[in-house]
């Protein structure tokens, strides 16, 4: 006898609010697949990630109990494929939200909101510690009368330690180009890129709300930011901060100075340089070539391109909120990147982004990889001012 199938019931509620988080996204596609084969989970994953079948459940109003909804690490290279044009990572956020309403999410991420939600950093660390970073700096505090520009720091650059030397380096390239900026200090709001991320649409609305509202009440016009991540999340996905409000990514913005004669990079260095572009910067924001005009004008950087360069970048494996949920050792696309790096002959795999640099030191570590250092863009660039 043959099994008895189950009816598949469709949720009108739930495909209504699908819709509603979505705008509709989901419907425009036509099931073709191209996403699926495209996701770099299919490069390290023995089973296939199907990405197609999550659209369809969107369309149809389906609820989902898998695991697999967190794999997605919003990279983006699948809408970037879509001949629908169908903005997959809404949707996977959609239906993220969904499972957060359910108490659904995998172990590891309501940890991270609640380390949000108390002390404005994933990291878990006190408010009053966040600028300790720069305790030897004497940074001002943000003065729109004073400051051409704030310095939005982030949760990454002040807690974690090896993105401060990222900060640190960002701070003397400012000094060298007589750039008068200034920090929020123990003050600077989350950016709730974060929690955008993983999937949970109404607490990263207030977030951006409460945000939106400092800078506008602290008079910030012009910022940069460390992380593409939060670049996009205030770019992108925040209400109207003020008609003049303009984030920038900190390696546009050096390469506006550079560009201006105002940040002169002249001390000659030695290094054979990759460049791994993040997702949130290239693909999702199509910015490439601001920190390949940086590293071109450094005297000594000889760049070579990786195969999958630019908009077309391979992810790290760290965004999405995969940067707080473990990935199998022979599962991580960093490691992938790593060897892409290695065929360039590169001694310097150079990147723009906190959860990059922590993805790829991980994976150097990992392999004993000791003939290739991870650098951040800014880090590069500091080797060659002249104080
Ligand atoms: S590539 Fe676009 S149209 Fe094709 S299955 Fe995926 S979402 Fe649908
Ligand atoms: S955004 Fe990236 S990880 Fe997510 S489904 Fe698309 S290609 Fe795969």
């Amino acid at each position: 006898m043959e099994p008895k199938k189950e009816a598949i019931v469709i949720n009108d509620a739930l495909w209504e609010r699908l819709l509603e988080l979505t705008g509709g996204a989901a419907m425009l596609c036509y099931q073709c697949g191209t996403c699926t084969a495209i996701c770099p989970w299919g490069l390290v994953k023995e089973e296939t990630f199907s990405v197609r079948s999550f659209i369809r459940q969107a369309q149809l109003g389906l609820p989902d109990g898998n695991e697999a909804l967190w794999l997605c690490t919003t990279c983006g290279q699948c809408e970037a494929y879509c001949p629908r044009g169908v903005a997959i990572t809404d949707v996977f956020r959609a239906l993220r939200t969904l499972a957060w309403e359910r108490r659904a999410a995998p172990e590891g991420l309501p940890s991270l909101l609640w380390a949000v939600f108390w002390n404005d950093n994933p990291w878990g660390q006190p408010p009053s510690q966040r600028a300790q970073w720069a305790q030897d700096l004497a940074l001002p505090i943000f003065d729109p009368a004073q400051h051409e520009i704030l310095c939005y720091v982030g949760g990454a650059a002040s807690y974690d330690g090896r993105a401060q030397k990222v900060a640190v380096a960002l701070v003397r390239l400012l000094r060298a180009a007589g750039v008068s900026f200034g920090v929020l200090g123990n003050e600077e709001p989350p950016s709730g890129a974060d929690v955008l991320d993983v999937g949970h649409q109404p607490y990263f609305e207030e977030l951006a709300q409460h945000t939106a509202a400092v800078f506008r009440e602290k008079g910030v016009t012009r910022l940069l930011t460390i992380s593409p991540h939060d670049y996009d999340a205030f770019k992108n996905r925040y209400p109207p901060v003020s008609d003049d409000f303009q984030p920038l990514h900190y390696t546009q913005y050096l390469a506006e100075l550079v560009a201006a004669g105002r940040l002169r990079l002249e001390k000659p260095v030695d290094f054979r340089v990759t460049l791994h572009d993040p997702c949130y910067l290239s693909r999702h924001n199509d910015e490439t070539a601001a920190p390949r005009r940086v590293l071109e004008a450094i005297p000594g950087v000889e760049l070579r391109e990786m195969e999958d360069a630019g908009v077309d970048t391979l992810c790290c494996g760290g965004g999405g909120g995969r940067m707080w949920l473990e990935t199998a050792p022979d599962e991580r696309f960093a490691d992938l990147r790593v060897a892409e790096a290695l065929e360039t002959g590169a001694t310097v795999l150079a990147t723009a982004c906190p959860y990059c640099i922590a993805c790829l030191e991980d994976s150097l570590k990992a392999q004993n990889i000791e003939n290739l250092v991870v650098m951040d863009v800014a880090e590069i660039a500091a080797h060659s001012v002249a104080s």
